[in-house]
């Protein structure tokens, strides 16, 4: 590797940030800090209905506040669509996705006869309808304007990775929090016939996070233990997509006081309560520590 190193910390403005937040901010700015490199924010802010303004700058209030520092301009994921727009049609044009016209309730229908069969997030794996549709059929529904998303065709995905590395599975190396690194082995088959392109907007969390940290030349992706899997994903697009692989630490989870992953619903524990309130960030750092040493070994944060 050349360079600096580059870290990012990427919130979707969804949601008021919660100490989650903070404890992800905090392991990625303080990478960046000891291995002397850059560090970045980007807002991904893909799900237009669901993304708002005030979120974003209540983000940078949270953050400033935290004492956490980041270079400009920050890179905004809603702006980049023709980006992720080209990237899917060299996909579709090699083959490797399909439009998926079904709706919600075909699918749900479609899965019940094998409702064990999920993906690694536990969503039913989906059932293959639509894959083989005749061209004709494809372009009549196209000209009735019938919404649409790009599947990952992944047995013919896991062929052109086969052609590409020699292998049908990915690796990548996942750095542990004192920064020793272990080759992990994946299986992307896991995940199906995964989104690539959603309905409603012209891209998908995997593949937007895909791009943008190879454009933005992100070598050391830090993020929350609940993306470990979907890591495989990202390998199998980065390959596909001849884009360059960054080294990636998955930091435990921080757990509610019921056991359970926070979440933005929970109210108690926003940035910007805890800011109103007066909290102390420096207790509120150490007291992150103290619960990240007791999450290790929980099952949201398997070894
Ligand atoms: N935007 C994602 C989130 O807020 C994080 C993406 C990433 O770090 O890869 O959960």
């Amino acid at each position: 590797m050349s360079g600096r190193p580059v870290l990012r910390f990427a919130p979707s403005p969804n949601g008021e940030l919660h100490l989650g937040h903070a404890l992800s901010a905090w392991v990625g700015s303080d990478m960046a800090r000891r291995l002397g490199g850059r560090f970045l924010l980007r807002i991904e802010d893909i799900d237009i209905a669901r993304c708002r303004e005030s979120y974003i700058s209540q983000m940078y209030e949270d953050l400033h506040w935290l004492g956490i520092s980041w270079e400009e301009p920050v890179m905004r994921q809603s702006e980049r669509f023709v980006t992720y727009g080209r990237a899917s049609d060299m996909l579709l044009k090699l083959g490797l996705l399909y439009p998926c016209f079904a709706t919600r309730s075909e699918i749900a229908e479609a899965t019940k006869a094998n409702p064990n069969a999920r993906d690694p997030e536990g969503a039913p794996l989906y059932p293959g309808l639509h894959k083989n549709l005749p061209p004709e059929e494809i372009a009549a529904r196209l000209a009735r304007h019938e919404p649409f998303a790009l599947r990952f065709d992944m047995e013919r995905a896991l062929d052109s990775l086969e052609h590409i590395t020699g292998s049908r599975l990915v690796t990548f190396t996942e750095l542990d929090a004192d920064g020793a690194p272990t080759l992990i082995e994946r299986d992307p088959a896991v995940w199906g016939d995964a989104v690539i392109v959603r309905k409603d907007v012209p891209a998908s969390y995997h593949l937007a996070v895909t791009i943008d940290d190879a454009f933005q030349g992100v070598t050391h992706v830090t993020r929350g233990r609940d993306l470990f899997e979907a890591t495989s994903l990202h390998r199998l697009l980065q390959v596909l997509l001849g884009l360059k692989e960054p080294l990636y630490h998955h930091h435990p989870l921080l757990n509610d006081a019921a056991g359970r992953k926070l979440s933005k619903s929970e109210r108690d524990t926003s940035l910007r309560e805890l800011r109103e309130r007066g909290a102390d960030v420096l207790q509120l750092r150490h007291q992150l520590e103290l619960s990240l040493q007791s999450t290790h070994e929980s099952p949201a944060n398997p070894p």
